[in-house]
């Protein structure tokens, strides 16, 4: 399988029903996204700062960058000139930086809530107590240069479909009732960003319309470690 096929295949499938392709291509070298972006792929994540960084100034300018993994505040200065998407905002102080550097970059930069949907400990992201907190906030009214687009998850890391499907299903109720209580005059809060390349069939069943495919797209990762060029 080529990843131009692979492209071609899932797009075919997601397409129709409206669910947008987030290629994830960390760890991956640019032939890779290249062979990808030609096949017609424009939207891309990756999850460290200094790999999305690199390669956005390596690669062609109308792609749009989602940084999917945790943000350190003190490293939103480097993605906010150009990011298209934060999926992992999971702090009000993480949402204010985002804010400042969006202001004196003089954008607008769209952002997801990471919600911990999963039963690990390890996981980043917002219980519900949380959310709401942040929701709630006074905070939250100043801030003109962040906009909220939705909600992102990652399911337990299990082999049990069961377990997958309530965490999804969990995710999707929160995002209905967050939109409903918070974003009702908001056409665009729309993002429920949840499925990854072993769950993704399971997460669109449940409403998820955004999903993140790393290994469906480029196939296995081999090594963790991005190696800057
Ligand atoms: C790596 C990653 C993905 C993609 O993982 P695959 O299993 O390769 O599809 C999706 N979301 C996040 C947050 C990731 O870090």
């Amino acid at each position: 399988m080529s990843i131009t096929s692979n492209i071609q295949d899932i797009q075919k499938e997601l397409q129709p029903i409206g669910v947008t392709l987030v290629a994830i291509s960390k760890t991956k070298p640019n032939e890779d996204i290249i062979e990808a972006y030609n096949a017609g792929q424009r939207i891309f994540g990756e999850n460290m700062v200094q790999e999305l960084v690199e390669k956005y100034e390596q690669l062609p300018k109308d792609i749009e960058w989602h940084l999917v993994g945790h943000l350190q505040t003190n490293k939103v200065k480097y993605i906010a000139p150009f990011v298209s998407l934060i999926q992992s905002v999971d702090s009000l102080k993480l949402l204010k930086e985002i804010n400042k550097y969006a202001e004196k970059n003089k954008r607008i930069i769209d952002c997801l809530l990471q919600i911990d949907i999963s039963l690990e400990e390890t996981k980043f992201g917002l219980d519900h107590v949380e959310l709401i907190e942040l929701l709630e906030s006074e905070d939250m009214f100043g801030m003109q240069n962040i906009r909220i687009r939705g909600l992102m998850g990652i399911a337990t890391n299990t082999d049990n479909q069961k377990e997958i499907k309530e965490d999804f299903y969990e995710l999707k109720m929160l995002f209905d009732g967050i939109k409903v209580s918070y974003f009702r005059q908001q056409e665009s809060f729309d993002m429920l960003s949840m499925g990854m390349s072993s769950d993704y069939t399971i997460a669109i069943e449940q409403g998820s319309n955004m999903v993140r495919l790393g290994s469906t797209v480029f196939g296995q990762r081999v090594t963790k470690h991005f190696k800057a060029k």
